[in-house]
């Protein structure tokens, strides 16, 4: 086995980037590029940061991927056999991409998917522990859509989701510390810390 050393410098200007060990994903808190590690080195990503909605602070913040995407649901079969119509349109997905368990994840991802708004720069502050690759991502995206289906009130046997990857881009999400765990500062909801 070969252990190759990288050293995580921004691609963009050179500074050392802050991780944690299983980190693959990056923000840098000198430039505020974001770039993500592959089998060829470090390369760059667009980034940006969601802003605390009005009343709360970022006390800390964490890495997502902000994907927007055309979802095409098709071949939606009820459970009496039924076809029923399906449905296209875009779609702004928020995934984070650190770890958390899935029900927490879907949560939080649904949540912020909604809450989506203002944006702007990214912190000068860490933004650490971004272990979720861009499939990864997508395959979540996918999930969140199929559950939606699935919970709808036509008692869905079956159907087909598609996710086409428009864009992609990072995103530093803010936290405040609460008492048992985060809570996000976009939209309020605490997840384990
Ligand atoms: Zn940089």
């Amino acid at each position: 086995m070969t252990v190759r050393l990288l050293p995580l410098d921004c691609p963009s200007c050179g500074s050392a980037l802050r991780a944690e060990p299983l980190d693959i994903v990056f923000l840098c808190d000198h430039c505020g590029s974001g770039a993500i590690l592959a089998e060829e080195g470090l390369s760059m990503l667009e980034a940006t940061a969601l802003l605390p909605t009005p009343g709360r602070r970022a006390e800390l913040w964490r890495p997502a991927w902000v994907v927007e995407a055309h979802v095409v649901v098709t071949d939606r079969i009820r459970a009496d056999r039924r076809p029923t119509p399906g449905w296209e349109g875009e779609r702004v997905f928020v995934i984070p991409a650190f770890e958390l368990p899935i029900a927490e994840l879907t949560r939080l991802a649904l949540a912020l998917g909604r809450a989506f708004g203002a944006t702007g720069e990214v912190p000068h502050e860490p933004v650490t522990g971004g272990v979720l690759d861009l499939e990864d991502a997508l395959v979540l995206a996918r999930h969140l859509v199929v559950g939606e289906e699935v919970r709808k009130p036509d008692m869905l046997a079956s159907v087909k989701v598609v996710i086409e990857e428009r864009s992609h881009r990072l995103a530093a999400i803010p936290f405040e510390r609460g008492g048992d765990g985060l809570r996000c500062a976009v939209t309020g909801v605490t997840i384990p810390a």
